[in-house]
C-alpha cells in the first residue's frame, strides 16, 4: 500500500513573515491529516527558516531544485551538500517551469535527479507534456521519453527512491485541471511503463499528480488507482487550501 504524499511547492513566494505565518497555519491543522505525508519545498534562501519552524513536526521539507557539480565556479546555483547542512528530505527536478523557462533537458535533469540521490535526498521528478504535445496525441510518447532519459542513465532501481510528479504543462498554474480520468490514464501508462522493468519499483513507488490542484477537486484525483498524491503550486500557499488538500488525501 503506496502512502499519500501532498508536497507543496512554494516556487518563487513568499517573505520571511509570509511563511511564518504560513508554516504556522499548516502546523495548526497537520494533526487532522493522519494518512498523507506532508512536504513543503521552499526557496533555498527560507530553508533554514523552515528547517528551524519544522523539525520535529510532521511535516517534511525540500529544495526545488539541486545543481549537478559537487562545488565551485557556478554563480547562483546551489550544490546537494549545501541541502544536507538544512535537513531537506525532497528536492524538486525537473519541474517544467525550470524545463520550460531556464531551458533544462532530459539530460540535465537527469543529471540533477543523481546528484539529488547522491546527495542522500528523495527527488521529486517532475514530468509533463505541453498543450500543443497533448493536442498532437503524444503526452505517452513525452513522458516516457523523460522518465527514459532517467532510466538510462540512474537504472530502473533509482525509480524505486524517487517520487514521480505527472505534472500536464497545460494544467500549471492555468486553473485548468485535468480531468481524473486524464491523468489517471498518464499515471497507469507510467506505473505500466515501470512494471515492464521491474515489477516491485512500480507497485512502491509514488506518483503524484500536480496541476490546479485544489481542496475541491483534490479527493476526486486522489481517489484514482494509480494517482498517489499531489505537487501543490498555488493551493500551497494558503495553509487552509494546502491542508484542505492534505486531508482530500487521507
Ligand atoms: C506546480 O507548479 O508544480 C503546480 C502544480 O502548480 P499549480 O498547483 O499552481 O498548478
Amino acid at each position: 500500500m503506496r502512502q499519500p504524499l501532498v508536497a507543496g511547492n512554494w516556487k518563487m513566494n513568499g517573505s520571511r513573515d509570509s511563511i511564518n505565518d504560513l508554516l504556522d497555519g499548516i502546523l495548526a491543522g497537520i494533526d487532522s491529516v493522519e494518512k498523507a505525508e506532508v512536504a513543503v519545498c521552499a526557496p533555498y534562501v527560507y530553508l533554514s527558516q523552515v528547517a528551524d519552524k519544522l523539525s520535529g513536526s510532521a511535516v517534511a521539507w525540500g529544495s526545488q531544485n539541486v545543481n549537478d557539480n559537487e562545488s565551485g565556479a557556478f554563480t547562483g546555483e546551489i550544490a546537494a551538500s549545501m541541502l544536507k547542512d538544512f535537513g531537506c528530505k525532497y528536492v524538486i527536478v525537473g519541474h517544467s517551469e525550470r524545463r520550460t523557462i531556464y531551458g533544462e533537458t532530459d539530460a540535465d535533469v537527469t543529471r540533477r535527479f543523481m546528484a539529488t540521490q547522491a546527495g542522500g535526498f528523495i527527488p521529486i521528478l517532475c514530468v509533463g507534456e505541453l498543450l500543443e504535445e497533448r493536442e498532437a496525441g503524444t503526452t505517452n510518447e513525452v513522458v516516457a521519453r523523460q522518465l527514459d532519459a532517467v532510466i538510462n542513465e540512474a537504472g530502473i532501481a533509482a525509480i524505486g527512491n524517487c517520487v514521480i510528479a505527472y505534472e500536464p504543462v497545460w494544467a500549471i498554474g492555468t486553473g485548468k485541471v485535468a480531468t481524473p480520468e486524464q491523468a489517471q490514464e498518464v499515471h497507469a501508462m507510467i506505473r505500466s511503463k515501470l512494471a515492464g522493468l521491474d515489477a516491485d519499483v512500480a507497485a512502491k513507488v509514488q506518483i503524484l499528480y500536480g496541476g490546479s490542484m485544489k481542496p475541491d477537486n483534490a479527493k476526486e484525483l486522489i481517489g484514482m488507482e494509480d494517482i498517489d498524491g499531489g505537487l501543490i503550486g498555488g493551493a500551497s500557499l494558503k495553509a487552509e487550501d494546502f491542508l484542505g488538500i492534505c486531508t482530500a488525501a487521507n
